[in-house]
């Protein structure tokens, strides 16, 4: 068993009810959730006429290795993807592996940790909710301290769910 930590992020369509749907997939494909931060709201980068994203940390319990992990997940995107913008490019939802416990990896197909994480704030204010001591095997700093020394200058705030 290893626990993973998966970001989440979305930018068109229902952005709440995708993540609700790849949450409710991953629990069933990839492992039981133990832990989900609140969601959390970035402006596109560069062109303004993009919706903003939608993000989400997760922690998951999961039996499977890392490769299976990035399939699942790949198999979980173009399953919403197909659903609703089949004649869009864009897809509704990305899933990124953040860390499968402390392990580091770098193959073709896959880097572990994600080499963009500590760059992002949309992926350390999510992240840092759930795991702030955690130490990030390559840099060697908790996620506390890279959220605290990251430069990304976009603004992320807390998203608040709007009944319908
Ligand atoms: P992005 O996440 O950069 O918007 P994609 O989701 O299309 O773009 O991912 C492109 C490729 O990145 C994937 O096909 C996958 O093989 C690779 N990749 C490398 N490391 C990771 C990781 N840690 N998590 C998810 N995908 C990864
Ligand atoms: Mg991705």
């Amino acid at each position: 068993m290893a626990d993973i930590y998966l970001l989440l992020g979305g930018n068109l369509g229902n952005r709440p009810a995708f993540l609700q749907q790849a949450r409710e997939s991953l629990a069933i494909e990839v492992g039981a959730i133990t832990s989900s931060s609140r969601l959390y709201e970035t402006a596109a980068w560069g062109k303004t006429d993009q919706p903003a994203f939608l993000n989400q940390v997760l922690r998951l319990r999961t039996e499977l290795q890392p490769e299976q992990v990035l399939l699942a997940i790949h198999r979980i995107e173009q399953e919403l993807g197909r659903e609703r913008v089949e004649h869009w490019g864009a897809r509704v939802i990305d899933i990124d592996i953040l860390f499968y416990e402390d392990l580091v990896l770098q193959t073709q197909r896959l880097t572990i940790p994600h080499p963009q994480l500590h760059k992002r704030r949309f992926t350390l204010m999510p992240l840092v909710e759930l795991a702030p001591e955690l130490v990030h095997p390559v840099l060697q700093q908790t996620v506390k301290s890279l959220l605290e020394n990251c430069e990304d200058a976009l603004e992320v705030h807390e998203f608040m769910e709007q009944p319908e």
